[in-house]
């Protein structure tokens, strides 16, 4: 609504705009999406994958999009958007730093007419139209799963490294391990934390303590993605503790040297192209006035709401499959990434 109120103001709808044409436009000549990206500390996937790889997919289907990256700042991310949609975006999709300020970006957006559209994290007690994600629930089930491999049915004392507490997925994460792990009657969980921010500093101050405070009687450690994974072992490195099984998730350049080493059990990938490919085809349907075709629906208990959901699957990653990751194409990474010096 908000590029067609503009139009009309400028007077740049007229009859020789080849764009314009009178029979349902095509979504090309009609959308021009942002991406607002979270940060770059979190996880070095927004940066090396989810950003080319967008901006390959928007490309490819021939919509405009505007691609930025937050910096783990919440106001800078609100005034992102806000220049996004002076600069005429008709859909703004963001990954959110914490639900409340991306529900205000949400409903801002909204208010002018913007179509919104959470990519990869749920915003508790937001408006936006669709969510495009992986299931969370099941990434931390693969997370059990690849421990639960990789420790056997001995007995086992687990320490839990969670995501950042303000994010959705972290909950969802941490409910599917637990799922798994919880059932394994020779397991005991020892101690677990959230790591504010997915911050892999204060994971390796926080695992630290965790390490001393069990006198490093830690035989398997569930960290929710690959930089907690890699601070963890770089704590059990520096304590020379042997070989203790870490989980992880993203599938990054680090973590799969990790696996390939041995100092890793397992990590996720979740394939960014097709992330990027579901978020483009939300965005291409919603342009030509169309209802995108989702699989899921998430439940927003905050906002007492079901948003309309592309949930893809995640896929557990060991030493036996790391091929598949540069393989396959998703996530851009070649078999030359993982060699080291
Ligand atoms: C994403 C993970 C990522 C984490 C930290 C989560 O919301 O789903 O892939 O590792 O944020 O950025």
């Amino acid at each position: 609504f908000a590029a067609m109120a503009t139009a009309g103001l400028v007077g740049c709808g007229g009859s020789d705009d080849k764009n314009d044409s009178k029979g349902g436009g095509s979504a090309k000549a009609k959308a021009k999406v942002g991406v607002i990206l979270p940060d770059t500390k979190s996880s070095v996937r927004w940066e090396n994958f989810d950003l080319p790889v967008l901006k390959k997919a928007f490309e490819a289907a021939g919509i405009p999009a505007d691609i930025q990256n937050a910096e783990g700042d919440k106001q800078r991310m609100q005034t992102i958007a806000d220049q996004m949609i002076t600069s005429g975006v008709t859909m703004l999709a963001i990954v959110n730093l914490d639900s409340n300020s991306g529900a205000a970006i949400e409903q801002k957006a909204k208010a002018q007419g913007v179509q919104t559209i959470d990519y990869d994290r749920l915003t508790l007690g937001g408006s936006a139209d669709y969510y495009v994600s992986f299931d969370g629930v099941q990434v931390g089930r693969v997370q059990g799963q690849g421990l639960q491999k990789c420790l056997g049915d001995k007995k086992a004392n687990i320490v839990y490294l969670d995501g950042s507490p303000t994010d959705n997925n972290a909950t969802l994460f941490k409910q599917g391990a637990h799922e798994v792990l919880d059932k394994v009657s020779n397991y005991t969980k020892v101690a677990e934390q959230a790591v504010p921010d997915w911050d892999n500093q204060q994971a390796a101050t926080i695992f630290e303590q965790m390490f001393t405070q069990q006198k490093g009687k830690i035989d398997g450690v569930l960290a929710a993605n690959d930089g907690l994974g890699n601070a963890a072992i770089s704590i059990l490195q520096k304590s020379h503790a042997g070989n203790v099984p870490v989980t992880g998730q993203d599938a990054t350049v680090q973590g799969l040297q990790n696996i390939l080493d041995g100092t890793q059990c397992m990590t996720v990938y979740k394939p960014n192209k097709l992330e990027a490919d579901s978020l483009v085809s939300v965005v291409t349907a919603l342009a030509k006035g169309e209802k995108p075709k989702t699989n899921a629906t998430s439940n927003d208990p905050q906002g007492h709401r079901q948003v309309q959901s592309i949930l893809l699957n995640p896929v557990l990653i060991t030493k036996d499959n790391v091929k598949q990751v540069v393989t396959d194409g998703g996530s851009g990474i070649t078999a030359a990434d993982l060699c080291k010096g």
